[in-house]
């Protein structure tokens, strides 16, 4: 555990230090929860999303973009049951006066009771070695089954409670499991309360006229009600989805880990939309869809899973997310929820206005059911860059930081160096920047030792270093060191290209 935030302390300074994040307006002493991305966070973040827009909208015949306002008319927020249910349940703790979200204190419970069974099985797998059925032990070992019951029975209790809007009983629930305050070590809470997380803002000149407004909490609705136009005017057939990335905005009770939760986020969101009663085969496929994209990254299957939800939205019929590996444990990084008609009926119902389909091969006309795949860009950004910082022994006694992004997501490409800066190497090094520049990221530096540049790409996750030196003014080649083996090679000149291309192509990175 202790390992585990020492790394994450190390995640988040190394990402101010090396131009990744910043916190946001820094000078008057930051905003919680709000963050800057600084010159290399940008273009991560960059990558990441063109890799989701890529794989979702270039690569899907059936999926097209939509780019809606931030604002929108308050109906929608009516309609879609943001006003009325988008809230979370809040508790204090009365001794430390910190506030907790009171369904994350029960679901941090279940985790530890999670983590306790897996630290058992770790035990036997090591003790049984090569014989070890984890299967078998987990159905049959007393005290993992026991953990695992305590865990089934917390979680389903909170999923019962507040589907009933039971809070009282959320508090009791609490107080049975003997949840402390983590900060004051005391169970002395207030009762739970709910707290809606939208933004509210006035549009208009004067305040009697201005009408009430709120920053969208999602990027979805902005999809839902230009479904028709979209539908329409890019003469869409059924199944279809339209894909949208941009801002959200949520009033998070707590936010204390760092762009994991913030108030301020940007999100990706697909929704699809399908024949009624074929949504299910849809939700499967998008799953898996979704679990490839991410394990395609290279980042280590283990390091995700599926969350089924026990407790649905209102909106929902079935719900997983996809959970990450994070430097403080498994967490949601994506949803994938089947809404149904929910969404369309209420629009339809609330602007009075049909949003329905004709489907030409069933000769009748239906509001389709919909399924949405949701990722939070600033969370896969914390995923990515989380699990790509390691520190290294090296042979040689010494050790390296290096951030091992995935070549197709690192800020840059490739640096070029020129061994000196003198005898006409800078020229070839510039040379060379200048017919790289069309395709990729890449930057030129030549203060300091080579092996000192090195390591500052290394720092910063650059996958190649090209170094001239003076055999190249003789051979046209240069060396080429590769960030994560560190192994060099000789390359002419024009095979630079190639060698990049290989790895940061998207081609060779998704089937
Ligand atoms: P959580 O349970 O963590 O609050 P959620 O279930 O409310 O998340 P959704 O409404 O399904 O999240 O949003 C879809 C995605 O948007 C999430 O999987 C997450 O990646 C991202 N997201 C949601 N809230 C935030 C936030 N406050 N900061 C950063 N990303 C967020």
């Amino acid at each position: 555990m202790a390992q585990q935030e020492d790394h994450f302390k190390k995640v988040i300074s190394h990402a101010k230090e090396y131009g990744y994040i910043f916190g946001s307006s820094e000078i008057y002493d930051g905003l919680s929860a709000v963050y800057d991305y600084g010159q290399n966070g940008v273009e991560l973040k960059k990558n990441i999303r063109d890799y989701w827009w890529k794989s979702m909208v270039q690569m899907h015949d059936n999926i097209v973009g939509l780019d809606a306002a931030i604002f929108m008319h308050p109906t929608t927020w009516k309609a879609s049951g943001h006003v009325d249910a988008f809230s979370d349940p809040l508790i204090d703790n009365k001794d430390s006066k910190k506030r907790y979200r009171a369904d994350v204190l029960v679901e941090d419970y279940a985790e530890k009771l999670n983590q306790k069974a897996e630290k058992e099985i770790k035990k036997a797998a090591k003790r049984f070695g090569d014989s070890f059925d984890r299967e078998q032990y987990e159905a049959t070992n007393p005290r993992v089954m026991g953990y695992r019951e305590k865990q089934k029975a917390a979680t389903a209790r909170l999923a019962r409670l507040l589907d009933a809007d039971d809070l009282a009983g959320v508090k009791a629930l609490i107080e049975e499991l003997e949840i402390a305050c983590p900060l004051s070590g005391s169970r002395n809470w207030t009762d739970v309360r709910q707290f809606n997380l939208m933004f509210g803002t006035k549009l208009g000149a004067s305040a009697e006229t201005a009408t009430d407004l709120y920053l969208r909490p999602e990027t979805a609705q902005g999809i839902f009600v230009n479904y028709l136009n979209v539908q329409k005017t890019g003469r869409m057939k059924i199944p279809f989805g339209i894909a949208q990335t941009g801002k959200a905005f949520r009033n998070e009770i707590v936010a204390r880990q760092f762009i994991f939760r913030m108030r301020e986020f940007e999100q990706m969101e697909m929704q699809f939309f399908v024949r009624p009663g074929e949504e299910m085969k849809w939700y499967d496929h998008w799953k898996e869809t979704r679990l490839k994209w991410h394990t395609a990254l290279g980042l280590g299957e283990e390091n995700y899973r599926f969350h089924d939800h026990e407790k649905l939205a209102h909106y929902a019929n079935a719900a997983a997310d996809i959970e990450f590996n994070f430097p403080f444990g498994f967490k949601e990084l994506e949803g994938i929820h089947s809404r149904t008609d929910f969404d369309l009926k209420a629009h339809e119902e609330h602007s009075g206005k049909k949003l329905q389909f004709f489907d030409p091969e069933l000769n009748e006309s239906y509001v389709p059911y919909v399924v949405e795949t949701s990722i939070g860009l600033d969370r896969m950004f914390l995923a990515v860059f989380s699990q790509s910082l390691q520190e290294e022994e090296l042979e040689n006694g010494t050790s390296r930081v290096v951030l091992k992004l995935p070549a197709l997501l690192a800020p840059t490409k490739a640096a070029i160096l020129p061994l000196v800066k003198k005898d006409g190497l800078p020229e070839i090094a510039k040379k060379i920047v200048d017919d790289l520049k069309f395709d990729y990221q890449v930057v030129y530096d030549e203060k300091d030792a080579v092996g000192r540049r090195y390591r500052r790409q290394d720092a910063v996750g650059t996958p190649f270093c090209i170094t001239v030196d003076h055999d190249t003014k003789d051979d046209g080649m240069v060396t080429i060191r590769h960030r994560d083996s560190m192994k060099q090679e000789r390359v002419l000149i024009e095979k630079i290209q190639d060698i990049i291309d290989a790895q940061v192509n998207i081609k060779n990175w998704v089937q």
